[in-house]
């Protein structure tokens, strides 16, 4: 049943039955006040009646019938006179036969009555007029008449009393039609605003908590509507805060390199960033199913458990089955949450720290060991000296002279790289020439490739003459690649220096026709200190640092280099330079 049904039903009927009690309780207290208005009537006209019969002489029962007669005539009510043994002497209402075929009327109630308490009253319906009658009767002092009764007909007052019903109940019906209409106006305005309040509680149950235009009113409904409307805004403005700490904390988890898992006290999982499904390859979504189905491996499960058991645990470095080769380090801590202890899982992948740290640790044995050899050779030489100079020590001190001269290098060398690993080394791009750069390199190189017969090359056509890098930078890094292809290159071959337009930059080769580099040594070329045959790079001028330099500058300009062979023997090396 609607809302507003009800409320004009409840109306409806209180309405209808107060007006109903109230009428019944008018009617009868109105009955009541006529009863007795007319009884006190009556009452006194009686008495009066036998004061006047009392003060009359003594009469003939004709002239008492007809002093009846008049008497009921002037007090507008049936007069009847009785005589002390019960006869009745004169009556209004009857004459002649009919009044002498009058029943006895001392034994009448009202008459017995009125001897005793002097007025008597009673109410009964009359065989000699056929209606319901109010009787009074009062003793006179008449020697002839002892007792005169008045009588009134009740018809009379039933009627009045069933006016005063008809116009109660149309005053009843009109103001249940008032009431009806008074009950269906405020029913349909009450309905109109809790149907407002619930539109609006709707549109919060569907999640949209922004606030309202509606006016609720003053009263106790408008009260309780905006007591609840600001408990849902808050709520909804906490909400929003929820939702946003959650965004951010799901953008953080998503974007750590980390894997982080979260476990509530019954081992159910209920957070797991992309990272470490990944880690433990978990395929699907692991999220309330219990973290022993989804982690197989038995160390973390483990150590989860002991958390969640309230063990304190370490930190574990583990390798996934996934791959081998990476080392993992899991920590388990606990979380306590208000329903009980969960566990949150990280783990961090530290293959490349313990790769860098590997790095570094043979960083540090390479440059040792290239040190000591030139050292070894100069202290060797200068205890020569000093024990039993010869008598021409030149020779000696050349060898001294370049073994410092390699150690030199070597210094410079580590310098640069410490240099370009700190990013010190800035490049300023201009549009060079590559003849003129190659020119620049030839002439510092020449002697060396003079002295082993060889030839240098150079091609390089119209539409990659010029590159866009830093000169000095492009300087060293060509003078790199042309002393590696001299130094390792055959004598009196030729070394060919040629550049070419690719890739939306220049390509810049140089080939020579020596061993070439072994096909599985050639990704580990560009690595400090790498060399491919350590009897082979007797040199003392190599560092085995020059290669990873032309690296680090080649990708300062955003390029990259390249080492291949030739399918006729001879590497070729290919610096590729963006414009
Ligand atoms: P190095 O100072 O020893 O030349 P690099 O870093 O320049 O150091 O070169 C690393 C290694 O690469 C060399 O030791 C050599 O074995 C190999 N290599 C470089 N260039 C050539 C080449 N043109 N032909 C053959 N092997 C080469």
């Amino acid at each position: 049943m609607k809302f507003r049904t009800q409320i004009f039903l409840a109306a409806f009927v209180t309405t209808g039955l107060t007006g109903l009690i109230a009428t019944l309780l008018l009617s009868w207290s109105l009955r009541a006040q006529m009863i007795g208005r007319i009884e006190r009537d009556l009452e006194a006209k009686t008495r009066l009646a036998a004061e006047l019969i009392s003060r009359q002489p003594p009469m003939t029962q004709p002239q008492l019938d007809d002093e009846a007669d008049a008497l009921g005539a002037k007090i507008g009510a049936r007069v009847t006179l009785i005589a002390p043994d019960g006869r009745v002497l004169g009556d209004s209402a009857e004459d002649g036969p009919a009044l002498a075929a009058m029943e006895n009327h001392g034994t009448r109630p009202e008459v017995l009555a009125s001897k005793t308490s002097g007025l008597g009253m009673s109410q009964r319906y009359s065989h000699t007029l056929g209606v319901d009658l109010l009787y009074m009767a009062a003793p006179t002092r008449n020697s002839s008449v002892a007792t005169v009764r008045l009588a009134l007909p009740l018809t009379d007052i039933q009627r009045q009393l069933g006016e005063i019903w008809r116009l109660s109940f149309i005053a009843l019906g009109a103001g249940f039609v008032v009431a009806l209409a008074l009950a269906w106006a405020a029913s349909t305005l009450l309905s109109r605003r809790v149907r407002a309040i619930a539109t609006v509680a709707k549109r919060y149950a569907s999640g949209d908590v922004s606030s309202p235009s509606y006016d609720y009113g003053d009263d106790e409904i408008g009260t309780v509507a905006r007591v609840l409307d600001d408990s849902v805004q808050e709520l909804g403005r906490r909400l929003d805060e929820l939702s946003r700490d959650q965004a951010r904390m799901a953008a953080i988890l998503s974007g750590m390199i980390e894997g982080v898992l979260v476990v509530n006290v019954q081992g159910r999982v209920q957070l797991a960033n992309d990272a470490v499904r990944a880690m433990l390859a978990l395929q699907e979504p692991p999220e309330s199913r219990h973290y022993v189905e989804c982690i197989r491996h038995p160390d973390i499960a483990g150590t989860i458990g002991r958390v969640l058991a309230g063990e304190k645990v370490e930190a574990l470095e583990l390798t996934l089955r996934r791959d081998a080769a990476r080392t993992f380090i899991a920590r388990v801590a606990p979380v306590e949450a208000p329903g009980g202890r969960g566990a949150v899982l990280v783990l961090h992948d530290i293959t490349d720290l313990r790769r860098a740290d590997q790095i570094r640790r043979d960083f540090v044995a390479n440059v040792s060991h290239e040190l000591r050899t030139p050292l070894t050779a100069i202290r060797g030489y200068v205890e020569a000296l000093t024990d039993s100079p010869p008598d021409d020590p030149r020779r000696f001190l050349e060898i001294i002279a370049r073994h410092t001269h390699r150690m030199e290098r070597l210094v410079m060398d580590l310098l640069r790289l410490a240099r370009l690993d700190a990013g010190q080394e800035v490049i300023e791009k201009v549009a060079c020439s590559v003849e003129a750069v190659v020119a620049g390199v030839r002439t510092e190189i020449e002697p060396a490739s003079q002295a082993r017969g060889q030839t240098i090359r150079v091609t390089v056509p119209p539409d990659a003459a010029t590159v866009w890098a830093d000169p000095v930078k492009l300087h060293d890094v060509l003078r790199n690649l042309l002393e590696n292809a001299v130094n390792y290159a055959s004598e009196h071959s030729v070394i060919d220096v040629a550049s070419r337009a690719a890739d939306g930059g220049v390509a810049l080769t140089v080939t020579d026709r020596g061993p070439g580099i072994p096909e599985g040594e050639l990704p580990r070329i560009f690595e400090r200190f790498y060399r491919v045959d350590r009897a082979r790079t007797r040199d003392p001028g190599g560092t085995g640092l020059g290669l990873s330099i032309v690296k680090h500058l080649v990708e300062l300009h955003g390029g990259r280099v390249t080492a291949a062979n030739r399918p006729e023997g001879g590497a070729v090396f290919t610096v590729w330079l963006p414009n």
